[in-house]
């Protein structure tokens, strides 16, 4: 059964010509070939930030959590509030820094915070203590990416403070890697070797935190000595590498494919031009399709590049792609219709446009190609949803 599903409340619409499919069952799959691939005691946070980069993040953490995910993690409180309001229960990680107003909502809804320095452990504490709650928090240690977290140099200290305040549990305690999908792994183990630092330090003093995550999809996939009781995954259970050069695992696909229908057939003449800034001009008569999306549904913005699959063959994107269109030559194609289904993303008879060749046509990553598809662009979901 196929379910179609938007974000916006347009109940008399028609479904628009140019959408993303969601294959659930090959999600499902994914999500069985990974259990199957993990030490059987290891723990799983499913990672759905950015509405599961882009593929809905409710549909994702249900299809997760039945799978075995102990853990949600998002990256804002609305996102977190997003997954409550669809009545998950499960706990749900907020990655990052609070503002105090974030931190009622957070206790509100049970979330699980970060305290990675004194003032914000003194702001939850009180918060708690205001609504006699003891709250789970979790301390990210900075090995080395310099983004969120205690350096690893003051981290010793600062757990070791937290015993003071009364209202805080301390559950976990993680570390992000800079680079741990790449061959060298050099800076991802120097990292690791910080967090041990800091672990064996800390148990030296008598503290044990139960759960240690440090690893993405790259660290589960490459560095299985760093698993520990935990790991965070957000692209892998998507059928996605996080890059080219990582372990692979036999059967993952990816679950998502981009489509359209062709609005317009054009025959042009040469010498025509095709497109904003005339940046193709044609050689000989060509046979054109207008497909009906564009960079403001997320596709990269492109000149003469890129490509389209039609009747399981490649058709050449001519021309600058504008917000909502792009025109596609199919001269070498025959019997090309008007209404057919285009692949933009995914597999047709074979041939496939993987998130990795859209990310070199926009000089960019998987992981912002697949959250930059615009909202605009419905979602269906193959299969049935889970309630
Ligand atoms: C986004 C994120 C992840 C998930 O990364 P993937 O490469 O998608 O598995 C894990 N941990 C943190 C802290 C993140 O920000």
């Amino acid at each position: 059964m196929s379910i179609h599903f938007t974000l916006m409340p347009t109940l008399t619409t028609p479904p628009r010509p140019a959408w993303i499919e969601i294959d659930l069952a090959q999600l499902r799959r994914n999500l069985k070939i990974i259990r199957d691939d993990m030490p059987s005691n290891l723990r799983w946070c499913s990672v759905v930030k950015d509405n599961a980069y882009g593929h809905g993040a409710v549909a994702i953490a249900r299809e997760t959590l039945a799978a075995g995910a102990s853990y949600l993690a998002v990256a804002t409180v609305e996102e977190g509030t997003q997954l409550r309001a669809a009545d998950i229960q499960a706990p749900i990680l907020v990655f990052g820094e609070r503002t105090e107003e974030e931190l009622e909502h957070c206790l509100a809804q049970r979330f699980v915070c970060f305290v990675n320095d004194e003032a914000q452990a003194q702001r939850l504490d009180r918060l708690a203590r205001k609504h006699a709650q003891s709250v789970a928090v979790h301390v990210e240690v900075d090995t080395g990416l310099s983004r969120h977290g205690v350096r690893w140099s003051n981290a010793v200290a600062h757990v070791s403070a937290l015993a003071a305040y009364p209202n805080l549990a301390l559950a976990g305690i993680m570390t992000h890697f800079a680079m741990s999908d790449e061959l060298d792994k050099t800076f991802a183990n120097e990292q690791l070797r910080r967090f041990h630092e800091v672990l064996h330090e800390l148990s030296a003093r008598g503290i044990h935190v139960p759960l240690r995550h440090t690893c993405n999809s790259g660290g589960y996939l490459d560095l299985p000595h760093a698993h520990f009781e935990m790991v965070r995954m957000g692209i892998l259970p998507l059928g996605v590498y996080p890059s080219q050069v990582c372990r692979r695992i036999l059967g993952l696909a990816p679950i998502m494919q981009v489509k359209a229908r062709i609005a317009v057939l054009q025959h042009i003449e040469a010498g025509d031009h095709v497109g904003y800034g005339m940046r193709y001009t044609a050689e000989s008569p060509r046979k054109i399709a207008v497909l009906p999306l564009g960079y403001g549904d997320g596709y990269p913005r492109v000149r003469n590049a890129g490509q389209v699959l039609i009747h399981g063959k490649h058709a050449p994107i001519v021309g600058g792609n504008a917000m909502d269109a792009m025109m596609v030559d199919v001269t070498e194609i025959p019997n090309v219709q008007q209404w057919e289904e285009v692949v933009i993303l995914g597999e047709q008879a074979g041939e496939v446009i993987s998130i990795h060749d859209l990310a070199k046509l926009g000089g960019t990553v998987s992981y912002d190609v697949m959250t930059k598809l615009s909202i605009r662009l419905p979602r269906t979901y193959l299969a049935r949803l889970l309630e």
